[in-house]
């Protein structure tokens, strides 16, 4: 997981206050500011803008940081109340008449600006854009629905209720659809929101898509069932945290991150956050019982933070640093954690290192067995813990439900029933509660709809990159050697230098040479499953 785009993206509910007190919609002055403005003036103004944004925002991540690893409990009190009155004076920054003006006029004048200069004020407008269309008053009210929300989805998930929620999510599927159509009028409302997510992307595109993950997986998945699971009780054994700390740290000097840019804390959920190409923060979390858990976060997070170590130093303090969208940064996390991470020369290779940690433990462990382990195939009930081959499925349910919802052809009511009924169908399992169900995830009860096929795109992206690292690297014979900077050296030269440049389209016609295809991701699936589970017959 990477935080920070969408948390800094939509403006959280404790600047209501300030939201009041201005003019919104059709109510908003003319602008005339941009028609005696010198557009070398102009860029200045944009760059001052950043330059101050990109300080608040600095601040603020490293407080969230701070309050999610080392800070003690009684800290968030004082941490709430610096939030929010920072996050007030941001928004106020970015959400005024002068700001909107400046920022209309550079689009008018997009062609006489460089390309760095013209991408930010893109995406200045793109996020201002749902702003600039809702009603004042409905925007405060969702402000509101939301966080309540949010905190009924804790209390709902833990009691596994999900009548409680229900009436929540009702009124958010409401807004969602409503405001979609405030923002651009001409679109399919989740069209809209998934466009917001991974531009490019539309219902049309995303159906043709999982109809082949569903066409292609689901008979895999149903045949490798009947097949004899690999034992992979070993990585269960008792694992004290304090070594799986050390394996961290030989986890990151493999991966080639550079420790003097990338610092690691421990939370409950592993996650992402940076501040700029040389101060990236990822975190992890040790069960004494699970090998694996950490490992895999680690390398997966060291991706994310691989991504940005990467920008190109024009990128240093703009704000299209980080990646280029949701899908095309989990593409990068997923590469490392299963690509190369779950790959059997990976395993090879770090066998040796986790024995010196942990002899006892994986006495008579050998590579192939630990391969086969950390790449069991085993239809579950949670997205999170599920493996490589599952994953998509997981997403696919979640993408027909969002699209019935958006279209107001399922009733919020419905959809447990509808939920367990696609995962006995997908995923050949019975799902027996709502909190292990369609309470599992925090998205919508964040408003968050259209997310979440980004996740299953980035492994398909991550598919596809291979293929084109191929033709150029013997990844394999790079990673057996224990050579995988080389690999991140191509990858920033193809992906990582551009930030946010590019769009994600783009980039995978820079680095792949063609449009994004998921057959590729479907073969390298097919394949490496096949061969785990002996299907090649
Ligand atoms: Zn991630």
């Amino acid at each position: 997981m990477r935080r920070r785009a969408f948390l800094t993206r939509s403006a959280p509910g404790h600047i209501i206050e300030s939201v009041k007190n201005r003019p919104f919609g059709g109510e908003r002055k003319p602008v005339k500011a941009g028609n005696n403005m010198e557009l070398k003036e102009a860029v200045a103004k944009l760059k001052e803008t950043q330059r101050v944004m990109h300080a608040y925002n600095h601040a603020m991540g490293v407080m969230y940081y701070d309050i999610e690893t080392a800070a003690p409990k009684n800290a968030i009190e004082g941490f709430s109340n610096t939030m929010a009155t920072l996050s007030e004076i941001t928004y106020k920054l970015s959400v005024n008449e002068e700001n909107f003006a400046l920022l209309d006029y550079l689009s008018e004048h997009a062609g006489e600006l460089d390309e760095i200069t013209r991408r930010e004020v893109e995406e200045a407008q793109k996020g201002l854009r749902l702003l600039r269309n809702i009603p004042i008053e409905e925007y405060v009210e969702y402000q509101r629905v939301q966080s309540e929300a949010s905190a009924v989805w804790h209390e709902a998930k833990v009691n596994n209720d999900y009548a409680m929620f229900e009436p929540h999510l009702k009124k958010l599927v409401e807004f969602t659809i409503r405001f979609a159509k405030y923002a651009a009028p001409e679109k399919d409302p989740y069209d809209y929101w998934l466009n917001e997510f991974e531009e490019g992307f539309t219902q049309d595109v995303l159906d043709k898509y999982f109809a082949r993950i569903k066409e292609a997986l689901v008979p895999l998945i149903h045949r490798i069932s009947e097949k004899q699971q690999p034992d992979d009780s070993f990585i269960y054994k008792f694992y004290p945290v304090e070594k799986q700390r050390e394996l961290s740290e030989k986890l990151m000097e493999m991966m080639g991150i550079d420790r003097a840019c990338c610092a690691i804390g421990e939370t409950e959920h592993p996650f992402t956050t940076g501040f700029n190409k040389r101060d990236l923060r990822i975190t992890t979390h040790y069960y004494e019982n699970a090998l694996t858990y950490s490992m895999y976060s680690v390398i997966h997070e060291g991706g994310h933070a691989t991504y940005e170590m990467g920008n190109c130093d024009e990128l240093m303090d703009s704000p299209l640093s980080g990646g280029a969208s949701c899908g095309m940064h989990e593409s990068q996390s997923r590469f490392y954690e299963n690509i190369i991470g779950r790959s059997r020369a990976f395993c090879g290779l770090v066998l040796p290192v986790i024995k010196e940690i942990f002899p006892e433990q994986l006495e008579g462990v050998d590579e192939e067995k630990f391969y086969r382990a950390v790449n069991k195939a085993e239809p579950s009930l949670v997205r999170t813990e599920a493996d490589e081959l599952t994953y998509s499925l997981h997403v696919l349910i979640r993408y027909e439900i969002e699209k019935k919802l958006m279209h107001g052809e399922l009733d919020t009511k419905d959809l447990p029933a509808e939920w367990n009924r696609l995962y006995k169908e997908y995923l050949g399992v019975d799902v027996p509660s709502d909190k292990e169900g369609c309470l599992q995830d925090s998205h919508w009860s964040g408003g968050s709809f259209g997310y979440f096929p980004s996740y299953s795109l980035g492994s398909a992206y991550g598919a596809q990159i291979l293929r084109a690292m191929q033709k150029e690297l013997d990844v394999e014979k790079l990673v057996a050697e224990g050579n995988i900077p080389a690999v991140t050296d191509w990858l920033r030269e193809h992906i990582h230098k551009y930030g946010q440049i590019k769009k994600p389209a783009e980039l995978i016609r820079i680095c792949c040479g063609e449009d994004f295809d998921p057959e590729y991701y479907i073969s390298y699936l097919t394949e490496k499953f096949g061969r785990l589970y002996g299907l090649e017959d």
